[in-house]
């Protein structure tokens, strides 16, 4: 059906994603020693300016969940949402800032293909052994559990599925929550994205919710980008609540979220340390620096927070 063909091109996307953030770190935007067992090939070159974008994304979601850690003193559960062959689990795990439990969702399908990438390869199940007591993992084909991490195949846009699965799983409500979603919520209906972001404020008490996705698509520059994504038949139903800033923070405050800041990448990138950035600049030239700009305004980071931990003083500075 029609619909089956646009899960299956925003499944594609994922690789995407892998792809430019395997080709970036190959040029040493920053380190990832893990990605290279989920995407054997450096690849095409990628444009400078996708490099750097990609860097600040990065840069820029590392820097939020990383003080959610700090914060809570690891005492505390991550969710990724749509997290594809994200590598943030390993990381965590070499840097010793594991939370108690570091969950990942995708469709059954992805999450099958990446745990077939980490049972094959003993860098990536051997942080996970390492972690857990028992001596057998909880493994069938579209989960796998073990005690600090849990993968799980589900439909984002089916919430009772989703919700029973993390339980089955033991997720603790009670311990603060940060969720992630990286390019995810623009592939569902505003419909679904809200009622998702109401869900994960109303089930646990103290979160935080970090979404990365495109902004301002309304412009000639964002039509452009609609129309590559849909060239490739995928479902982009929540372009909607891609407008701007104000209405990517409106998802969550409508839902239940008590305070809610976002930036757009343009604005994530020049509060990058300056050291940071003349380092990377210094890898590749760009002759173009306003494709760069363009690029950074049409991508936004928002996070949403409900604190009982006095959370909101988690902000993106110097
Ligand atoms: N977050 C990862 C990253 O940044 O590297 C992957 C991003 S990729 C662009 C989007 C991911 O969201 C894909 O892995 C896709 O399968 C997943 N996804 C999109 N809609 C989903 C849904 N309804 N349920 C589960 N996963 C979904």
């Amino acid at each position: 059906t029609d619909s089956d063909t646009a899960d299956e091109a925003v499944r594609a996307t994922c690789d995407d994603a892998s792809i430019c953030k395997r080709f970036a770190t190959s040029k040493g935007y920053w380190s990832d020693p893990y990605i290279q067992y989920f995407v054997r090939q450096t690849g095409e070159r990628k444009a400078p300016e996708i490099n750097r974008g990609y860097y600040a994304r990065v840069q820029g979601v590392n820097h939020l969940l990383d003080a959610f850690l700090k914060k809570t003193q690891c005492d505390c559960q991550v969710v990724n949402l749509g997290a594809g062959l994200d590598t943030t689990f390993w990381r965590l795990k070499a840097e010793n800032t594991l939370p108690r439990k570091y969950f990942e969702v995708d469709f059954p399908m992805i999450v099958a293909r990446k745990i077939h990438h980490i049972k094959t390869k003993p860098p990536l199940s051997k942080p996970l052994i390492e972690t857990h007591s028992a001596d057998s993992l909880l493994l069938d084909g579209h989960s796998l559990d073990s005690d600090r991490y849990c993968i799980i195949g589900a439909d984002l846009r089916d919430l009772a599925g989703l919700e029973e699965k993390l339980k089955k799983f033991h997720i603790n409500t009670e311990l603060p929550t940060i969720f992630v979603s990286e390019c995810v919520l623009v592939y569902m209906t505003p419909e679904q994205s809200s009622k998702l972001v109401h869900w994960a404020a109303h089930t646990f008490h103290t979160a935080m919710f970090i979404n990365y996705e495109q902004v301002n698509m309304a412009d000639r520059f964002g039509q452009i980008m609609i129309e590559n994504l849909q060239r490739r038949q995928c479902n982009l139903a929540g372009v909607k609540v891609c407008q701007s800033l104000e209405s990517q923070k409106e998802r969550f405050l409508s839902a239940g979220w008590e305070s809610v800041n976002a930036l757009d990448m343009t604005a994530v990138y020049s509060l990058l340390p300056q050291e940071d950035i003349s380092r990377i600049e210094y890898l590749e030239f760009l002759d173009e620096k306003e494709l760069l700009q363009q690029l950074l305004q049409h991508y936004s980071i928002c996070w949403a927070v409900k604190d009982t931990l006095n959370l909101d003083k988690i902000v993106i500075d110097k």
